[in-house]
């Protein structure tokens, strides 16, 4: 078999067989295929599309690049959940704690945040003391003793991937349904989990910006999951407005405390209990309203908030954040975003407000980029709701008065104001 032939075939718009495939992801990986032959692949990828099948043998040849996690030890039905990424978004850190509580093993490698979305690892980080570099054994230790642990991914998980999309990043290849759905699902497989809960994310604070190009990300990666044998399903949720109030590290978690208190913000907690419900009807707890009810149980009956201080104390850190979550402090600089006129707010530049929260230290521009884990925006007022003049929009938390000033003037830029009312956005586009 030859690189060459195997770029020509896709160029002309062939299906590429498994084997073929295998050859291409291996040799790559091992460094037998040099950058520029990967990268016409990619490109002719990239115009020419994939099947399904073919889809699916990209994914399990990356998934099969480096170690696969083995849950087979741990007692049920394992079942992942992944979010394509946004702002505000930290429904891991509430869903986990819910299914977990109910006997579900969490077993879940999260990923940082880049750019304008955050990540499970960084708002983690964000509790003193609590490690996410926990080495498989103890990983797995820690789940089949208290069903949940939420750390960041293995450095040998799917590592065709890493190197692929470091490629992609530079070659103008990431934007290819078939490539983002083999690089998700690949990481996906390797975590070894039975069943996969995928919650797609669509609008302007996403990766994918229409409906359209949502529902074709979520039918390929369902799929991929099924082509591979696991049950997955997925929902296509709301990002043309940030999730919840709070964007940024600390200020997230306290929002997931607020969640798992009972009084966190309606369009979070709404969202977290339907994923969760998907979460425990995958692992066969019941039919949906079933399981819509034992999540809203578990929230209100303290058993999910308890669930998050015993992983939190089990990955190292200090449990006493959660029942004393006025330790996390407040940033240096506190100030308030006032609205200009009466109306309504009739849009939000979602990903300007993750830009935002990013440039006052909420996260990095660069993979090395430092986290301050104070800073960020709380959002007093979201799309559809009334305003008036003088009445705040939002909260800046920053570091120095200057990042404040210019984290409120850019605020202002990612909101569309109107004199008539507006609806608001669905929660939920379908699944
Ligand atoms: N996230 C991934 O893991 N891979 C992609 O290609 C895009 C988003």
């Amino acid at each position: 078999m030859r690189a060459y032939d195997i770029i020509h075939k896709k160029k002309q718009g062939n299906t590429l067989s498994a084997d073929e495939i295998s050859f291409i992801i291996n040799g790559y990986t091992a460094g037998n295929i040099p950058d520029y032959q990967m990268a016409a692949l990619l490109m002719a990828i990239c115009f020419q599309g994939m099947t399904p099948p073919e889809t699916t043998a990209l994914t399990m040849a990356m998934a099969e690049s480096g170690t696969q996690l083995d849950l087979s030890n741990l007692p049920g039905i394992k079942v992942d959940k992944h979010s394509t990424g946004g702002v505000g978004d930290k429904t891991t850190l509430i869903v986990g704690p819910i299914v977990a509580a109910l006997g579900i093993p969490v077993a879940k490698m999260s990923g940082r945040g880049l750019g304008h979305t955050g990540g499970t690892v960084d708002k983690l980080e964000a509790i003193p003391g609590l490690r996410t570099d926990i080495a498989t054994d103890e990983f797995l230790k820690i789940v089949e003793k208290h069903s949940i642990c939420i750390t960041g991914q293995s450095a040998n998980l799917a590592p065709a991937d890493k190197k692929i999309y470091a490629l992609r990043d530079v070659t103008a290849t990431v934007d290819s349904i078939p490539l983002i759905a083999a690089s998700i699902m690949s990481k996906k497989i390797a975590a070894g989990a039975d069943r996969i809960l995928l919650d797609v994310k669509t609008g302007n604070g996403a990766f994918m910006k229409t409906l359209e190009d949502s529902q074709a990300l979520a039918k390929a990666m369902t799929e991929i999951g099924e082509g591979c044998g696991r049950k997955t399903h997925a929902i296509i949720t709301d990002m043309s407005v940030p999730l919840g109030r709070a964007v940024g590290n600390a200020l997230e978690i306290l929002e997931v405390i607020d969640v798992l208190c009972g009084h966190g913000p309606r369009d979070l907690t709404m969202i977290c209990i339907e994923l969760a419900a998907h979460m425990l009807h995958l692992a066969e707890h019941g039919p949906i309203e079933t399981c819509r009810s034992m999540a809203k149980e578990t929230i209100a009956n303290g058993k999910a908030l308890a669930k998050l201080a015993e992983m939190v104390e089990a990955q190292g850190g200090d449990k006493t954040y959660i029942s004393e979550p006025e330790r996390f402090g407040i940033a240096e600089i506190v100030r308030p975003v006032l609205s200009p006129a009466d109306g309504y707010i009739a849009s939000m530049d979602t990903e300007g407000i993750g830009i935002c929260a990013m440039t006052l230290g909420a996260g990095r521009e660069k993979a090395d980029d430092i986290i301050d884990n104070k800073t960020g925006i709380i959002i007093k007022a979201k799309t559809s709701d009334p305003i008036i003049i003088g009445q705040t929009l939002a909260i800046i938390h920053a570091s120095n008065k200057e990042a404040a000033n210019a984290a409120a003037e850019k605020y202002m830029c990612s909101l569309n104001f109107s004199c008539e009312a507006v609806s608001a956005p669905p929660l939920i586009y379908g699944q």
